[in-house]
């Protein structure tokens, strides 16, 4: 069970992580996590420079280590990248020693990045308090719900722009699982929203 917008009280109860940006900019940040991978990450950048959005990639360590040149490119388009843990740590079964040791073994791999967002959402409160030190914690407002396999494309498109307002970050992800679902509402949500006049940033 998940939510496409993020629920007003889980933002107030940790105002410590960013869920959102200003309302008062037709800006959208949209965000892609758990790649970067050689079967969906280049198809994103394409349709990314179609629509001159610039993006912020949440990438796992592991996947990095594995493609290098892919995430170099994600760079060299002019985007952003964010610490998302070395191997996709569930950050309330983890204990705090292994996930902090998760967070290093990714940032070796991407030291420039200024980002971290936790796996599936979930940290624990002590370790974003020392996560704080060195990252800008992203979280989110709007879920496509692209990784859901019993959404249908159409759906996740119709709630993705439904939950949609200025300022807003957006979770895709550039995975197998999502591939189907992302690659069918990206860029049709990135025209709805041109269309609108809205533009797309980078964190
Ligand atoms: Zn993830």
């Amino acid at each position: 069970m998940y939510w496409h917008k993020t629920p007003c009280y889980i933002q107030w109860l940790y105002p410590q992580l960013t869920w959102h940006k200003s309302r008062e900019e037709k800006t959208i940040y949209v965000t892609f996590d758990d790649g970067p991978i050689p079967e969906v990450t280049p198809q994103v950048l394409d349709i990314l420079d179609e629509y001159n959005a610039k993006s912020t990639f949440f990438c796992v360590g592991d996947n990095v280590r594995k493609h290098p040149n892919i995430y170099q490119e994600i760079m060299n388009r002019g985007h952003k990248t964010g610490n998302h843990t070395y191997d996709h740590l569930n950050g309330w079964k983890s204990s705090s020693k292994e996930y902090i040791k998760s967070i290093d073994k990714c940032k070796a791999l991407m030291p420039e990045a200024v980002f971290f967002r936790p796996a599936y959402g979930k940290i624990k409160r002590k370790v974003i308090t020392s996560v704080k030190k060195d990252y800008e914690i992203i979280m989110w407002d709007v879920l496509s719900g692209d990784f859901d396999v019993n959404l249908k494309k159409e759906t996740c498109l119709e709630k993705s722009i439904q939950a949609t307002k200025k300022g807003a970050i957006i979770i895709f992800h550039d995975s197998i699982k999502a591939k189907e679902n992302m690659l069918y509402t990206l860029p049709r949500y990135l025209k709805y929203f041109s269309n609108k006049g809205f533009n797309f940033k980078s964190l």
